[in-house]
């Protein structure tokens, strides 16, 4: 039995995060944020570098999306059994929630690296025999419920996991807050940093912020305050309690409502924005912090498909574990890597074909789409002017969708409709599909199968983006919106397109949607379609610049190594 003790012994990074995406097997993720956490772990262990990662059990997943016959998504919950995959650890810790006490006990899962690299990843449970059935409930559903039962999740991963890592022995040199989710863990480890001033507490000098605030990192991800976790203190009161005094929590979390944003802001040493542009925008949302910037990435050997990694293996060997190699990508015959892609694209066809029943043609030039479904991300963006897609696109594209929307995001849930609508009216001329359920299995196929890889999100709100990144590293340009890593990663006609104006505003007052769906229609026009069809050794050189220019840098081996170098040994 592989007992936990053993990474207790040398002192960690506790790294906290509501979902982690790891394998489509254990469903606790929802989209980027997930994945991202999930690869940052397996980079963390390919690096040996010491970290434990805390997250919730979510036993009911993030959901399984169906369509019914109009194409609106349906959603089912994804059962799955911890018991199967994870190991439950010993230890039960207290919280408080409602004036209750709430057991909490953890799941373990060990993420192991070709490289010897080890490290325990653990899920917090609330499903014990003598919590009430309603607690039982808490940490069920990822980011389902009300105000009230996110609260309680918060609760549970913050001040839990920090109290469970303390109590099952683990040695915690640093605490990363990816996102604001976790920050109640700031109060917990306040609490632990009391000094008592002669024999009385005195509640203004008996905190020792400046401690608390040296063990922690903190990762904001969202460039709108509106997307920040609020809690009014009403609510608080009633189901936290007083964790820390009232007019502490004021002080240190907003005035008016509980912000977890600001909350970790106030006590962490080091905040960073997840790509420079955001960093920027962060830097301008909270003044009087210092906001740095660490661009997101992904994992290398995840995100490579398995047609590549063969080609990498033989021409760059060792680049999974230093995906910098990557930069010599010339090394690799022209045919060699277009028949890699062109596997990798009909494998997905097959898929395709299997799921819906439409072949598409391997010949034809293929846009990829596939993302959280969501406002900002205006999936259906390419439809606004059908006719001139079609004249433009008409036996020269082929188009493929998937991605789900919340449970309660109608608007998104329209989108997505507005898509398979479009896909039946258009008819053989221009195939399009939506494939249902997207998830980090369906990411794998679909990626690497594309020509290139769409991305129009509304400037400033993609705070990274990284399936653009998961693009690139199978040699699969970017058609984006100049937002997030893009602007980092762009070179226009080298390694892919922009879409619309250069990112010089940070407001979103400059989305000319006009502009940006003008640009798009024009530049498949002029551009990409002739490229595609008529220079084949242009598009062979295209797909070695991506993979040589972007993959090389745009990886969470880079980013893990930034934010040793910059937050964790500061
Ligand atoms: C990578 C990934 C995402 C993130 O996509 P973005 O385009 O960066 O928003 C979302 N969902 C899944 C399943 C992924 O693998």
């Amino acid at each position: 039995m592989n007992d936990w003790r053993r990474y207790t012994e040398i002192p960690r990074i506790a790294y906290f995060s509501m979902e982690i995406g790891l394998t489509a097997e254990i469903p606790t993720y929802r989209g980027g944020l997930g994945v991202l956490a999930g690869d940052t772990i397996k980079s963390a262990a390919d690096l040996k570098l010491p970290l434990v990662a805390v997250t919730l059990i979510s036993r009911k997943g993030y959901f399984r999306q169906t369509f019914n016959d109009d194409g609106w998504q349906q959603e089912s919950s994804v059962n799955w059994n911890p018991e199967e995959l994870l190991e439950l650890l010993p230890s039960k810790i207290l919280v408080t929630i409602e004036n209750r006490d709430v057991k909490v006990q953890a799941w373990m899962y060990q993420v192991k690296s070709p490289t010897g690299g080890e490290l325990p990843v653990l899920f917090l449970d609330t499903d014990i025999p003598g919590n009430i059935p309603e607690d039982r409930k808490i940490t069920d559903h990822l980011y389902g419920g009300d105000m009230g039962y996110r609260l309680k999740q918060e609760i549970v991963l913050g001040i839990g996991g920090a109290r469970l890592l303390q109590l099952l022995g683990f040695q915690i040199r640093k605490y990363h807050l990816n996102e604001g989710h976790a920050s109640l863990l700031t109060l917990e480890l306040l609490n632990h940093h009391r000094r008592p001033v002669e024999d009385s507490w005195d509640e203004h000098t008996s905190w020792d912020t400046s401690r608390v605030q040296e063990m922690c990192v903190f990762t904001t991800h969202t460039p709108v305050t509106a997307g920040h976790d609020r809690f009014p203190y009403d609510l608080v009161e009633r189901i936290m309690g007083d964790v820390i005094p009232m007019d502490r929590l004021k002080e240190l979390g907003g005035k008016d409502e509980l912000n977890m944003t600001m909350l970790a802001l106030n006590l962490s040493h080091f905040i960073n924005g997840v790509a420079k542009k955001h960093g920027e925008i962060s830097q301008a949302l909270f003044p009087g912090f210092k906001v740095n910037a660490i661009t997101n990435g992904i994992h290398p050997f995840t995100w490579t498909s398995p047609y590549m990694a063969p080609l990498y293996d033989k021409y760059l060997p060792g680049w999974a574990n230093e995906p910098e190699l990557l930069v010599r990508v010339d090394n690799i015959p022209d045919q060699e890597i277009d028949e890699a892609h062109t596997k990798a694209k009909v494998s997905l066809f097959q898929y395709i074909k299997e799921t819906t029943g439409t072949q598409l043609d391997p010949e034809i030039l293929t846009i990829g789409f596939a993302r959280r479904v969501t406002a900002y991300k205006r999936a259906n963006m390419i439809f606004t002017d059908p006719q001139r897609l079609l004249k433009i696109g008409g036996g020269k594209l082929q188009l493929v969708f998937a991605g789900k929307a919340h449970p309660r995001d109608d608007y998104g849930k329209g989108m997505i409709q507005e898509i398979r609508q479009q896909a039946n009216s258009f008819g053989d001329n221009l195939k399009i599909v939506y494939l249902s359920n997207y998830n980090m299995d369906l990411a794998i196929r679909l990626i690497p199968g594309v020509d290139i890889w769409l991305n129009n999100p509304l400037r400033p709100l993609e705070a990274s983006g990284t399936s653009g990144m998961k693009a690139a590293l199978n040699g699969v340009p970017n058609f984006s919106v100049l937002d997030g890593w893009w602007i980092e990663g762009h070179i226009e006609g080298v390694t892919g397109w922009s879409i619309g104006p250069p990112p010089t505003e940070t407001t979103t007052a400059v989305n000319n949607s006009d502009e940006d769906v003008k640009d798009l229609y024009k530049k498949l026009e002029e551009t990409i379609i002739p490229l595609y069809y008529d220079d084949r050794t242009g598009w062979i050189k295209l797909t070695k610049n991506v993979i040589g220019k972007n993959a090389y840098y745009f990886n969470t081996h880079v980013m893990m190594r930034r934010y040793v170098t910059e937050a964790y040994l500061q």
